[in-house]
């Protein structure tokens, strides 16, 4: 007969002998990926907020445009490369294959600062965002539009990127952390703490932050399987549940 399934709990580890968990890293390598994103996000931020010159109204429009498209973009490279390994992209599938089994559903809390290196992403991926990608729009913008506009995009990138970082972290913390009371971040929590789950990891909650694009694409699930016995339940204006709806 098989066992009654334990509460998830921030000690219930999966057995040993079955563990899949990659090794835990060393602790240099969390301070080394906290480190250098700190550095490089707050510099950059703050160098970028230096150089704005009394930016006009309409030219900050660019701060909630890019934050939307940081969101989609957030989203994307998550569901598919980060999921499906493509050719070329191989690298980010194992990136966060190694995450997924790191942080397995009955593993997925932080456990100490070692942890860190599994979540805050490495430094090279900072470098293609921040260093690579983002000076192309940056330049595209700042011919187009100006400066100002280029400025402000990039301190949008770096805020975000920060930020997506730290609710990542924030989304990993033992479900009783006192800091999950603050608004928002135990939705959250759950909604990472759902994608983490076995059934659900490749076809649902891929936003870090705000799940907009979850929304919209009708990937933004409230539960498992093994909360309702039942199918995932989808939320979203292109939820196969919305679709459904529409019909009746
Ligand atoms: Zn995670
Ligand atoms: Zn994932």
């Amino acid at each position: 007969m098989d066992a009654i399934k334990p509460e998830i709990s921030a000690h219930n580890r999966r057995p040993a002998g079955r563990s899949l968990r990659p090794p835990t890293p060393p602790l240099w390598q969390s301070y080394y990926h906290v480190a250098y994103t700190l550095l490089i996000c707050l510099s950059g931020l703050l160098l970028t907020l230096r150089f704005l010159s009394a930016p006009r109204p309409a030219e900050l429009l660019i701060v909630p445009i890019g934050i939307l498209g940081a969101n989609f973009i957030e989203y994307g490279v998550h569901r598919w490369p980060m999921h499906h390994g493509y050719r070329g992209l191989h690298a980010l599938f194992r990136l966060h294959m190694v995450h997924h089994h790191y942080f397995y559903e009955d593993t997925y809390w932080i456990q100490g600062f070692r942890d860190f290196a599994m979540i805050v992403f490495p430094p090279v991926v900072l470098n293609v965002v921040c260093f690579g990608v983002t000076p192309l729009f940056a330049a595209g913008l700042a011919w187009v539009f100006n400066l100002n506009v280029a400025l402000a995009f990039y301190a949008t990138v770096f805020g975000y990127y920060l930020l997506m970082q730290l609710i990542h972290v924030l989304c990993h913390l033992d479900t009783d952390n006192k800091i999950l009371a603050l608004p928002g971040l135990r939705f959250l929590w759950r909604h990472h703490n759902i994608h983490h789950t076995k059934p659900i990891m490749a076809i649902a909650n891929f936003n870090f932050i705000i799940p907009i694009a979850d929304f919209v694409f009708g990937t933004a699930v409230t539960r498992t399987p093994a909360d309702t016995n039942r199918a995932p339940m989808h939320q979203g204006l292109m939820s196969p549940s919305a679709a459904g709806s529409a019909k009746n």
